[in-house]
């Protein structure tokens, strides 16, 4: 970030934040015993916590708000921040236990003290303001209303947090406000249920979505696709299990890095085995399972692996974040000279799918370089020379190939540098869809072994790469890009038939016959025409094809897209050479 850009950003924070004191005073105004405790700045907008004691608050209580802020506004002058005491700002906050423990903290921690009171309301706080709140806080919108506990843990009280955002610009505002309007609608967990892909369980558990015959036939589809395609390009598709003694992922130098993020492991007879949260251990003893020649390398071996790893119950979100996710995952064993050649192709395999499920690069998607750190031995493994090698391999293979990227410190596995591929979600965020990583530990650790030309033993390194990602984070970004609307290779049903009477009931199973490698339905219910082709539309299915006696008469099928387009009449050669062209090449 240039200096101009952190100065912007440093500027809308503190325009946030002040937003956030803002919003303090309106609330006390309104609910005279409630009490502020924070109210931080946050990516896109601000929140502040309050203690509203028994009173409940909720979503239709924020336009009062807004206009109360808008009122107060009107009266408030500069932030200028004033050095007090510690006495005198217990004496001030007395009435308020939250502002009482962060004053003590400060005090114990040998902080200065500030106070502010931009409109005869007295707050307590490090600063970083508005210069002129009367301009620069006119463009907020107060958004949502959450329980929050006081300082993040669970054993404090919940308090009630409020979010909001401010602008520069109306105009600013009101695309920030438009784009989450619009995140809203294609939010993957609400369409994941109205195109009844995917369901949650509270018997089965938090973060363990259960997929429905539709969603399954959606990862079934990316499946074989991605599974052929790898098979074209050279890999063996194995199977492991998903779990493993706990000795692996020691040998493996997992267990001391991953261990917060592994799940409890269980003793079986006399072993100690875990559910696997990476596949490479795996693939490594397969490998070493016989000897091998530098003439089977790069030798890729790959899996649809199911992986396990804890996330926080506060991070769990529908697919995107899950308890166990199922990886497209495969690790190349090659030589060192090799190493460029094998990203590359990797590099090209990821542009080629991503491009198949309608990823655009540069616009959906990114490539990041993502850096280790020599200074720091503790989250990466020690051997400044071999990382030097590796980031620079990285790094030529991305200029190589014109491949534009950006380069991210300290963001490196602890075996070797990566390349991450950043996609864009609905909320204009990135997201790590797919990484690449070099890796010159775990071939040490596991003494993995080939022999060269001259018949000596020497060691290869690996890269351990996705190609698609998690099948459950990729489905859950295509929802949202697709606002439930698949490209018709992926929808699950592609084709309902809808006969107009009863009396075309038979015509519609013989065009059901004719569509063969489709997924098509027949809607026989008793509703009429325009209920189906209502219900089909809700459901994003890409073609209906509405018969009656006419069509029948006429061997023909009236064609409707799910944008509402009415294709007219035309015959089913014609009909499946639309569906033909519209799955992807090869
Ligand atoms: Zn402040
Ligand atoms: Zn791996």
């Amino acid at each position: 970030m240039n200096k101009e850009m952190k100065n912007q950003v440093d500027n809308l924070n503190n325009i946030r934040h002040s937003c956030a004191h803002l919003l303090a005073a309106a609330v006390l105004e309104l609910w005279p015993g409630a009490k502020n405790a924070i109210g931080p700045s946050i990516e896109d907008g601000f929140y502040q916590d309050f203690d509203f004691g028994a009173v409940k608050i909720s979503e239709a209580d924020l336009p009062e708000i807004e206009k109360k802020m808008q009122e107060l506004l009107q009266t408030w002058g500069s932030f200028a921040t004033k050095e007090v005491s510690i006495e005198e700002a217990k004496k001030d906050f007395a009435w308020n236990q939250y502002k009482l423990e962060l004053i003590e903290e400060f005090a114990k921690e040998g902080k200065t003290i500030t106070e502010n009171n931009p409109g005869n309301f007295l707050d307590l706080c490090k600063g970083g303001h508005s210069e002129n709140p009367k301009e620069d806080l006119k463009y907020f919108k107060l958004l949502s209303v959450a329980g929050a506990y006081w300082r993040g843990s669970e054993k404090n009280k919940m308090l009630t947090r409020i979010y909001g955002t401010c602008f520069l610009s109306q105009k600013e505002l009101d695309e920030h406000l438009a784009m989450l309007e619009e995140a809203k609608k294609r939010d993957h967990r609400k369409l994941g249920k109205e195109l009844g892909l995917f369901v949650f369980s509270d018997l089965v558990g938090a973060g363990l979505p259960l997929l429905t015959a539709k969603g399954t036939t959606v990862r079934r589809v990316l499946e074989r696709f991605v599974v052929d395609e790898e098979i074209k390009r050279g890999y063996q598709h194995v199977i492991t299990p998903p779990l493993g003694k706990v000795d692996l992922y020691k040998v493996s130098g997992h267990y001391p890095y991953y261990k917060d993020t592994m799940y409890p492991s269980m003793k079986v007879d006399e072993d100690e085995l875990i559910l696997r949260p990476m596949t490479c251990p795996h693939h490594f003893m397969l490998y070493k399972s016989e000897p091998h020649s530098y003439k089977e390398l790069p030798l890729r071996i790959a899996e649809i692996s199911p992986q396990f790893r804890y996330e926080k119950s506060g991070e769990l979100a529908g697919l995107m974040r899950v308890r166990m996710f199922t990886l497209s995952d495969a690790h190349i064993v090659c030589t060192k000279n090799q190493a460029k050649q094998v990203v590359k192709e990797v590099l090209d395999l990821i542009d080629y799918v991503n491009k198949t499920l309608g990823l655009k690069k540069g616009e959906d998607y990114r490539f990041r370089l993502s850096l280790g750190d020599r200074k720091d031995d503790k989250k990466y493994y020690k051997d400044d020379k071999a990382w030097d090698e590796a980031e620079k391999a990285l790094r030529e293979v991305l200029q190589e190939g014109n491949h534009e990227f950006f380069e991210a410190e300290n963001e490196a596995a602890f075996y070797g540098p990566k390349i991450d591929i950043q996609v864009k979600n609905v909320l204009n965020k990135e997201e790590t869809m797919i990484t690449v990583q070099y890796d010159f530990v775990m071939p040490k650790r596991f003494e993995l072994e080939y022999v060269d030309e001259k018949g000596e033993k020497k060691q290869p390194i690996v890269i351990h790469r996705s190609s698609i990602g998690a099948f459950e984070r990729t489905i859950a970004l295509l929802i949202e890009k697709y606002g439930g609307a698949f490209p018709v290779w992926l929808a699950p049903v592609q084709v309902v038939i809808i006969p107009i009477t009863e009396r075309n009931n038979e015509y519609a199973k013989k065009v059901m016959d004719e569509l063969v490698g489709i997924r098509a339905e027949i809607d026989s219910r008793g509703e009429t025409m325009q209920a189906k082709i209502r219900d089909a539309q809700m459901q994003k299915v890409p073609y209906m094809l509405i018969v009656g006696d006419r069509e029948e008469k006429e061997n023909k099928v009236a064609v409707r897209a799910r944008e509402g387009v009415d294709m007219g009449a035309i015959n089913m050669l014609e009909f499946l050479k639309i569906m033909r062209e519209a799955f992807p090449a090869g």
